[in-house]
């Protein structure tokens, strides 16, 4: 049978409800993975159909993640990161990213999709000198993250932590309170922290609401921001240069050249907390 077959029958009865699409799976696809069902591929052929570029707003949106680690590991020299909404494993994953600039970095990972449970072994192979941990949870709930053992026994909160929430927050609406969780969370870290954060907007093409028409009506939250909106998670923080742009602008590598704004329609930007 399939890998995860044994997984969902035997061992672990973890419930996949492969009849429903899920955020992280349909991620995957846009990103070319396998860890996808037709009601997945459905609903992402869908949201294809309003806004054709999703997969290069995808692509760029992993870019991003690994410019900032890469930032943050090596010219911050931040040793630990708190990844939250990570997704399917794809490579290079964060801790990757994170233990080759510094072998000794150390990853918690937290997300509330049961297929990124199954996964979580692949996301615990870190460096001998490094850690990795995974933690099952919903971001809303704060206090479970703050207060869970894999939190507390791989990071040390009174040193500086890497906050990085990367295409996460558009699938928290206003009415569960955004800005809310992210201060909570920005709170709980020691002066010299930093947030990460990148958020999908329909500012370039109001094909974006058709999107998120597509996603909603099939259970999954999405609400994309302007770019005021955006900056507004950043408040209290000292934005690093070049601040709140879209993805393919921020400290650019030169593998995303010649890509519009709108092909892009992700706002990313990194802060410091003082
Ligand atoms: N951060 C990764 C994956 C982004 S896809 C990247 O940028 O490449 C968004 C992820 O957020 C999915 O894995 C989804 O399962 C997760 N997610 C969505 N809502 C969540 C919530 N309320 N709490 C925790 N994770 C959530």
């Amino acid at each position: 049978g399939r890998w995860w077959q044994s997984l969902v029958e035997e061992r672990n009865p973890v419930d996949l409800k492969t009849d429903q699409p899920h955020s992280a799976r349909m991620y995957d696809y846009f990103l070319g993975g396998k860890d996808n069902f037709p009601a997945d591929r459905e609903a992402a052929e869908q949201s294809l159909a309003a806004f054709p570029n999703l997969r290069v707003v995808a692509r760029e949106n992993r870019a991003f993640l690994a410019r900032t680690v890469r930032y943050l590991a090596g010219e911050v020299g931040i040793r630990q990161f708190l990844d939250i909404g990570t997704g399917i494993p794809t490579s290079p994953n964060l801790h990757e990213i994170a233990q080759g600039v510094a072998p000794d970095a150390r990853v918690v990972y937290a997300d509330n999709d049961p297929i990124v449970l199954t996964h979580a072994r692949a996301l615990l192979t870190g460096t001998s000198q490094g850690a990795t941990a995974y933690l099952d949870v919903d971001v809303r709930d704060v206090e479970s993250i703050l207060g869970s053992a894999e939190l507390r026994d791989t990071l040390d909160v009174t040193k500086p932590v890497a906050l990085s929430l990367i295409a996460l927050f558009h699938f928290v609406p206003d009415s569960d309170d955004p800005y809310g969780i992210v201060r909570r969370l920005v709170d709980a870290l020691p002066t010299g922290s930093y947030l990460a954060l990148s958020h999908v907007t329909a500012d370039e093409d109001p094909g974006w609401e058709q999107v998120a028409e597509t996603y909603r009506s099939r259970g999954i939250p999405l609400q994309p921001r302007t770019r005021e909106q955006v900056g507004r998670f950043f408040d209290g923080l000292e934005l690093v240069e070049p601040g709140v742009q879209v993805v393919h602008r921020w400290r650019p590598d030169g593998t995303a050249a010649g890509l519009s704004d709108l092909e892009v329609s992700n706002y990313g930007a990194v802060g410091r907390k003082v």
